[in-house]
């Protein structure tokens, strides 16, 4: 028995609650989860010089190609990431209309659920220096714990 603690790993309790249903989730849905987008980067090239972190909360996961990431919610591709880029400028650029970026796509399920309204305006880079570190494919009892 899987007991998750809300909202410190928010959505991902109706996650496995699909799980254990036997309900079947393509890859591309499981994206809708911040946390397995944050996942999807643990073989990303670490010399891409851009945030996985960032880039998982800003809608894209990593195709497990070169650094090719795709974003969950508009499909848009993007595989040009360079030192010092601008992750979100570059996700609005390509994608005007990304619905995570403007209303906010509701398939989304953030790892915090305190972020939901608060998107994008949370100060994040604090916590890049942090975390960065390629995830550990191990339990998500690994996430650091929400500040209650
Ligand atoms: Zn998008």
């Amino acid at each position: 028995m899987v007991v998750i603690v809300e909202p410190a790993l928010h959505g991902l309790g109706r996650y496995f609650q699909q799980m254990e249903q036997g309900q079947q989730i393509t890859v591309l849905e499981s994206m809708q989860y911040e946390w397995m987008r944050v996942r999807s980067f643990w073989s990303f090239p670490r010399n891409a010089g851009v945030s996985y972190l960032y880039l998982a909360r800003i809608g894209f996961f990593y195709t497990g190609r070169v650094s090719e990431t795709c974003c969950y919610s508009c499909g848009q591709i993007y595989r040009e990431w360079r030192e010092g880029d601008n992750p979100l400028e570059i996700h609005r650029r390509i994608s005007p209309h990304c619905l995570h970026l403007n209303d906010g796509d509701a398939r989304n399920m953030p790892i915090y659920a305190d972020v939901i309204n608060q998107w994008p305006a949370i100060p994040w880079e604090p916590l890049l220096e942090e975390a960065a570190r390629p995830p550990v494919d191990e339990e998500p009892a690994d996430l650091p714990e929400a500040g209650m």
